[in-house]
């Protein structure tokens, strides 16, 4: 037998640590064999080692190449910058992974199935920001760059038609806003159409500017398939592809780079509920799949995928953010009494 794989555990902050433990029970039930490095981030590493990343972090997924990570609480407007953004940097974790896919029935829609492709390094969220002082006002203007590199373009658009290829996938619409944002933005569709030429004939592509998409997302997300776009643009996207299937806490978010990835749920620290054990877990439980995806264990992701989905559609035992009346345990132990195969 293989010898267990060793994977970083970051839990995180908010409900994240009772989220990711449902995820570890489900996984372990599923006869995955991990070794869990389990490491502070966010909020929690800040009270326990007054550094919101600490080394110890950096250095256990530098060794192990794959983290499952809990959400993790960012000051807003002030205080530490992300620490999802400096993971995303310091790894080159280039690509964000963002599934959207009706499970419940009787939402808005019943027929939703969209991948959306966020690049994770560029754009808005370099980091480039500034104040400029106009007489004593030292807040009068901010400015904050947007960078689209050619390289940093093609990469992230090359892996959302490479990942059409591979998964079946018939459609990829790159989305932007060139006609606003004629550099940054124009030199991303530019790729864009230059990528999709040369997958004519096995992918099928198209265009749309980000506003017109997100009108066409919420009455006829049945059209899209892929979408790659920018990193603003993703993030707003992606939680409004959440919204169609049912809401943040069933959506998962993969972070790849060339050779490390790490694995969350699209939502946040969710502090209205934390420490209530009311959490809805599948988002981080289905971020495990996609991480047993990524290192060729998709017959185990299946099944773990497969016992999700019939325990939502049942309904019988669903937390109460989809209109049941479980906790995180209840859920998380019918998910496993579902596990077969
Ligand atoms: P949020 O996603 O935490 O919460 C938005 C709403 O969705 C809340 O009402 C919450 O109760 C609900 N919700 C989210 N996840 C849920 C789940 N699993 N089960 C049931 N309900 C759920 O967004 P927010 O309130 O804007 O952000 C809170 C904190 O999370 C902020 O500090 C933010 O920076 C951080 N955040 C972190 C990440 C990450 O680490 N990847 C992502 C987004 C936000």
């Amino acid at each position: 037998m293989p010898a267990a794989r060793e994977v970083t555990l970051i839990p995180g902050d908010g409900i994240g640590p009772a989220i990711v433990d449902a995820a570890v029970r489900l996984l372990e039930a599923a006869g995955a064999r991990f070794t869990w490095d389990r490491q502070l981030a966010g909020m929690a590493a800040v009270k326990a080692l007054g550094d919101p990343l600490p080394e110890a972090t950096l250095d256990s997924v530098r060794r192990t190449k794959l983290a499952l990570k809990g959400p993790l609480e960012t000051p807003v407007g002030k205080g530490f910058r992300s620490i999802n953004v400096a993971l995303r940097k310091e790894f080159d974790l280039y690509a964000n992974l963002r599934p959207a896919k009706t499970v419940l029935t009787g939402q808005r829609f019943e027929n939703v199935d969209v991948v959306i492709v966020r690049e994770n390094t560029e754009g808005l969220y370099v980091g480039i920001e500034n104040y400029v002082k106009v007489g004593d006002d030292p807040h009068a203007v901010a400015q904050s760059v947007a960078v689209v590199s050619r390289s940093g373009a093609e990469r992230i658009i090359r892996y959302a038609f490479e990942y059409a290829v591979k998964n079946g996938r018939k459609k990829v619409t790159v989305v932007h806003k060139a006609n606003i944002l004629k550099y940054s933005q124009g030199l991303f569709l530019e790729t864009g159409r230059k990528i999709a030429a040369e997958y004519a004939g096995r992918v099928e592509s198209d265009d749309k500017i980000v506003d017109a998409c997100a009108m066409e997302l919420v009455m006829r997300p049945e059209r899209f398939d892929v979408i790659v776009t920018t990193n603003l643009f993703g993030d707003i996207l992606s939680d409004l592809t959440s919204g169609l299937v049912g809401g943040l806490g069933l959506t998962p978010g993969a972070n790849i780079g060339y050779d490390c990835g790490i694995f969350e749920a699209v939502h946040g620290t969710a502090p209205d509920i934390a420490g209530k054990g009311i959490a809805n877990p599948t988002a981080v439980m289905l971020a495990s799949c996609q991480l047993l995806d990524h290192i060729g264990e998709q017959a185990r992701a299946n099944t773990m995928r497969a016992a999700i989905e019939t325990t939502l559609r049942e309904r019988k035992t669903v937390t109460r953010d989809i209109g049941g009346t479980a906790s995180t345990d209840e859920y998380t132990d019918a998910v496993i009494a579902r596990l077969t195969g």
